[in-house]
C-alpha cells in the first residue's frame, strides 16, 4: 500500500501508532537472514506537519517503545540526537532551524544517512533536494481535537510497512 491515513484522537493514540511502527521495525532489524544478505538495512522516516502537529511526540513514543531509557530531548537546538539500542543506531534529526539547504551537508550528516540505522527527520524539506528519498513520510495534521496521521511510502519496504501497520 502506498499510503494510508489514520485519525489519532489523542496522544495515547499517537503513542499506540508509534508502538505499532516500533514493532514492525524491531522485526525488520532483528531478521538475521536478511541482515546477512548484503543488502542495506535501514529505515528512513521523514515527518511533515506544522509546529505542534506531533512530530517530536511521535518519535519520542517510538524511541520509548524501542527501549530507549532516560530523557528524550527534541533535537530542535542540537539538530541531531543519537540513540543506540543493542547494536541498532537511531537518529532523530530536526532541520527546523536550517537556513540554507547546504547546511546539513556541511554538518556531516550524510554519513548517518548512509548507515544501517533508523532515521527520523523533522522538517526534512529545509535540507533541500540533496537528502535521500525516505522509505516513509509521516504527515501529521491538526483535525478537531486530535491529529490525522498520513503515511506515504516511497520504497517497497515502506509499502510493506504501511500494509503491516493497518493489519
Ligand atoms: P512538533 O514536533 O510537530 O512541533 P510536538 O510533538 O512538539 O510537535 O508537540 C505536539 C503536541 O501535541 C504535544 O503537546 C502533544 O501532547 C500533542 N499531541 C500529540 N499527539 C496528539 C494527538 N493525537 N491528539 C492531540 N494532541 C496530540
Ligand atoms: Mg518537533
Amino acid at each position: 500500500l502506498a499510503s494510508t491515513a489514520l485519525y489519532l484522537p489523542d496522544e495515547a493514540a499517537t503513542e499506540q501508532l508509534a508502538k505499532a511502527l516500533s514493532d514492525i521495525f524491531s522485526h525488520y532489524f532483528s531478521n538475521s537472514y536478511e541482515k546477512n544478505s548484503g543488502t542495506e538495512k535501514s529505515a528512513k522516516v521523514y515527518l511533515r506537519g506544522d509546529l505542534g502537529a506531533g512530530k517530536t511526540t511521535f518519535v519520542r513514543h517510538f524511541l520509548r517503545a524501542m527501549g530507549v531509557k532516560g530523557r528524550i530531548k527534541s533535537p530542535t537546538y542540537t539538530l541531531l540526537e543519537t540513540y543506540k539500542v543493542s547494536s541498532l543506531y537511531l537518529y532523530h534529526f530536526d532541520f527546523y532551524r536550517f537556513t540554507d539547504t547546504e547546511e546539513w551537508h556541511e554538518a556531516g550528516f550524510r554519513e548517518n544517512l548512509g548507515e544501517d540505522a533508523i532515521v527520523f527527520i523533522e522538517w526534512a524539506d529545509k535540507a533541500g533536494p540533496g537528502l535521500p528519498t525516505p522509505d516513509l513520510e509521516l504527515y501529521l495534521r491538526y483535525e478537531s481535537a486530535g491529529r490525522t496521521a498520513q503515511f506515504n511510502a516511497f520504497s517497497e519496504k515502506g509499502k510493506t510497512w504501511i500494509t503491516k501497520l493497518i493489519h
